[in-house]
């Protein structure tokens, strides 16, 4: 008998098969809304100059690919730090922050899964609802036992702020929670800075333990206002933990480039702190690699690079506002029965459409255009190209 025999098939990832439909549909004027990164006007990943020219410079170097540290690119943790708490933060003075290099976003928050899981915590993970489907996955795997946190509401369009905090105050005290720092996933409805305030009060009476992801920083307003959150946390004097991730703002998603910081009370317990964060890397992949990381490192610490892909990253936020606009102004121009006006105010690279799972099926069946069925839209694929054809295709199953 088979070792396997009993071994059951695991369910698809929903988006992953979303796009293998959409791979496999045959119809030339499809559109792929489904997807989670960011596509340039001519529906292309980019490849950002400030990249390609380190790139170069890196190839030209022809240096060896010696281990890492543990902890990986020195260099490019102190980047990271800048970008996250700001240059001139008194917190990394102190040397209360530790980072690590993780394998993109998702490696920073298994990092600190896996961690916080020695910790006394309560055991139990809130995440918001709804939220990135892999962070039930992903701390349920890790031993959690993971909750939901009212987080969106359908008739505003917006956030469901008291219905939040009332969840997040039913928690056992020391809970983990996953707040998304900005660009909220799935839905692009964030937090303003007075909202964050009352969370912060809230996580620190209930001694709770914030980890703060934040996957699209410098998608949402701009890099610095984008890290509102993790600055308010900052001066909050809390210990917390950050996961973050350069997938999106350096169109680098194969790099598998992220990082886990965590803020302590003192430059000793960072230390000691960092000591464990090692101990998680080690046994679970040795230490980091070095390719992705080290481009990153020199596009920020590189002061032309770094205006170059600031540049860059500008123009692709700025160009999923004016799809933002665009898309809004057609529908209504078109007389779409539906209000999207709420679309304009959401942030980053996603839309909660308002659009039903019924009329995303019609979307895919009788147009081609597919979008995930909770009415996710990625407004980072539309185009000139494809957005007349989107906005017709919204109108006719909105009526
Ligand atoms: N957190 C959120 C909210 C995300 O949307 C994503 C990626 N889609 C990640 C984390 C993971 O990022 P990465 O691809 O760098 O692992």
């Amino acid at each position: 008998m088979s070792l396997f025999s009993a071994i059951e098939l695991a369910p698809r990832d929903p988006i992953l098969g979303l796009n293998e439909a959409f791979n496999a549909d045959p119809r030339t004027d499809k559109v792929n809304l489904g997807v989670g990164v960011y596509f340039n006007e001519a529906g292309k990943i980019p490849l950002m100059k400030a990249v390609a020219t380190a790139e170069q410079l890196h190839q030209q170097a022809q240096a060896a690919r010696g281990y890492l540290p543990i902890e990986g690119v020195p260099s490019y943790s102190s980047a990271v730090q800048k970008q996250l708490f700001g240059a001139d933060s008194g917190l990394l003075a102190k040397g209360l922050v530790v980072t690590a290099q993780s394998i993109g976003g998702t490696g920073a928050l298994k990092l600190g899964a896996d961690f916080i899981r020695t910790l006394d915590s309560s055991g139990v993970v809130a995440i918001s609802n709804p939220s990135w489907e892999n962070h039930r996955a992903l701390f349920t795997a890790a031993g959690y036992q993971v909750q939901d946190y009212r987080y969106y509401d359908p008739a505003s369009h917006g956030l469901d702020l008291a219905g939040m905090l009332a969840d997040l105050e039913a928690l056992p005290e020391r809970s983990v929670l996953v707040l998304h720092a900005c660009c909220h996933n799935p839905t692009g409805v964030d937090l303003t800075p007075a909202d964050w305030a009352q969370v912060i009060a809230l996580v620190e009476r209930k001694q709770h333990i914030a980890f703060l992801d934040i996957a699209y920083q410098g998608f949402g307003d701009g890099i610095e206002e984008d890290a509102v959150a993790v600055r308010m946390f900052a001066d909050s004097g809390l210990n917390f933990f950050v996961s973050s991730s350069f997938s999106k703002s350096f169109s680098f998603y194969g790099e598998r480039v992220g990082a886990l910081s965590v803020v302590s009370s003192s430059a000793q317990e960072a230390e000691r702190v960092l000591s464990q964060v090692k101990r998680v890397i080690r046994t679970n992949y040795s230490n980091p690699p070095t390719h992705g990381a080290t481009i990153v490192s020199t596009v920020l610490n590189t002061p032309e690079l770094n205006a170059m892909w600031q540049q860059e990253l500008a123009e692709m936020r700025n160009r999923i506002k004016s799809m933002r606009e665009l898309m809004v102004q057609q529908l209504k121009d078109k007389g779409a029965r539906q209000d999207f006006s709420f679309v304009t105010g959401q942030c980053g690279m996603f839309s909660y459409s308002g659009l039903s799972a019924d009329q995303v099926e019609r979307l895919r069946a009788e147009f081609g255009i597919y979008a995930v069925s909770t009415g996710r839209i990625c407004v980072a694929a539309l185009n000139l190209n494809n957005i007349n054809a989107v906005t017709d295709a919204i109108v006719a199953v909105s009526g």
